[in-house]
C-alpha cells in the first residue's frame, strides 16, 4: 500500500491466499505511482457470503473485486439483482470475474474473455488458419475460452468434457460441437487451435494425458492451467516447435481492463513484469 488514501481493490475467492493478482496489481501500481490497496479477500462458498461481502466492500469505498473460484456465477448474480450493469461477455459466459462499484451502482464484465483472447493471439503465427478450435473442459473457464475463440473468428469449435452432459449444456448454449472425451485425438489432425480448459497438469491434479502427434506444424497450444508454468501439455507442445501460449500470459491479460478502471493508470506487459511473476510463481509452487 502506498499513500494515506489508496484506491481499494482486491480479489475475492476461496481459497483466495495463493493468488498472484496482489501482486500484479502491486507491481502497476508501483510503476504508476498510483496509491492502491490490492487485497485478497477470503469468502467462503454460497451466494449469501459473497452478496454480504460484495455489500460491505462496496460500502467500505472498494473501487471494485475481481471474483475467482466459486464465485463467479454469484458475482453475475448478484449484479443483476441489483439492477446494475452487465457486459455482453458475462451474459454470455453467465459468469463475472469483475465488478466495478461505480456511483450509479455495480457492474459487472468477464475479463477471461479477453484475457484468452489476447494470451493466444500473442503466440499465432502470421496469417494463422482459423478453421477449427478443439477446447478440453467445460467449466467456467471453458466458456471464456469457446467466447474467446469465437471473437478470434475460429469458424468451428470442438469442445470434450469428461462429464458429457457439461459439455452438452456449453454445446447447446453456444453452438459448438461436441466430442466424446476419449476420441479427442482424432479432432488434432484438423485443428488450428488446442486449448486445455480443464485442470488437468495443475499442480496436485493428474496430467493431461494425450499425444499432441497429430497436430499439424502450425497448430497452436494454450494452457490456462498456471501453476506449474510449464505444463506437461505446454512441455510436449513446444518439444514439437509449436507456438503455445500459457495460463501466466492469460491471467496477466485478463487484469489489465480492471487495473486501467479502477487504478486509472496504464498496465503494461514486459518481460520484466513476466519475470516478476514467473519468480513469486515457482517460490509458490515451492510451498
Ligand atoms: P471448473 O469450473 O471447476 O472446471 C474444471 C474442468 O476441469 C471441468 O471441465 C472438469 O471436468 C475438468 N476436470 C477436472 N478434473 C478432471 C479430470 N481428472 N479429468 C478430466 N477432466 C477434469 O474450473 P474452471 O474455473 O473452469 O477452471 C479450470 C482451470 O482453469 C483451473 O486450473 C483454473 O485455475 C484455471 N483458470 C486459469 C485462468 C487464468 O487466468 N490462467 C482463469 C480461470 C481459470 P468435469 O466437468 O468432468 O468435472
Amino acid at each position: 500500500m502506498t499513500g494515506a488514501n489508496p484506491i481499494r481493490a482486491g480479489v475475492v475467492g476461496w481459497p483466495v491466499a495463493h493468488s498472484l493478482s496482489p501482486y500484479l496489481h502491486g507491481i502497476w501500481a508501483a510503476r504508476a505511482g498510483v496509491p492502491a490497496a490490492y487485497d485478497a479477500i477470503p469468502v467462503e462458498p454460497g451466494y449469501a457470503a459473497f452478496a454480504e461481502s460484495a455489500r460491505r466492500l462496496e460500502s467500505e469505498g472498494f473501487a471494485g473485486v475481481n471474483v475467482t473460484l466459486p464465485h463467479k456465477e454469484n458475482a453475475l448474480r448478484y449484479v443483476l439483482e441489483r439492477g446494475g450493469a452487465v457486459s455482453e461477455g458475462a451474459a454470455a459466459a453467465g459468469a463475472a470475474n469483475m465488478i466495478s462499484f461505480g456511483e450509479h451502482g455495480p457492474s459487472a464484465d468477464n475479463t477471461d474473455i479477453e484475457g484468452f483472447a489476447a494470451a493466444l493471439f500473442s503466440a499465432l503465427p502470421p496469417n494463422d488458419p482459423r478453421e477449427c478450435a478443439v477446447v478440453l473442459g467445460a467449466g467456467g473457464a471453458a466458456r471464456a475460452v469457446v467466447l474467446a475463440l469465437s471473437k478470434l473468428g475460429y469458424k468451428e469449435i470442438v469442445i470434450a468434457n469428461r462429464t458429457r452432459a457439461r459439455a452438452d449444456e456449453v454445446a447447446s448454449r453456444f453452438g459448438v460441437t461436441v466430442i466424446e472425451w476419449t476420441r479427442i485425438g482424432e479432432r488434432l489432425a484438423g485443428a488450428d487451435v488446442l486449448a486445455n480448459a480443464t485442470s488437468l497438469g495443475m499442480k496436485g491434479a493428474p496430467p493431461l494425458e494425450l499425444s499432441l502427434e497429430p497436430l499439424r506444424a502450425h497448430a497452436a497450444v494454450a494452457d490456462i492451467v498456471y501453476a506449474p508454468l510449464e505444463t506437461p501439455l505446454l512441455s510436449a507442445a513446444r518439444a514439437r516447435g509449436l507456438p503455445t501460449a500459457d495460463g501466466l500470459s492469460m491471467l496477466i491479460h485478463q487484469a489489465i481492463p480492471a487495473f486501467k478502471t479502477w487504478f486509472g493508470a496504464a498496465a503494461v506487459i514486459d518481460a520484466d513484469l513476466r519475470a516478476r511473476l514467473e519468480k513469486a510463481l515457482a517460490e509458490s509452487e515451492d510451498i
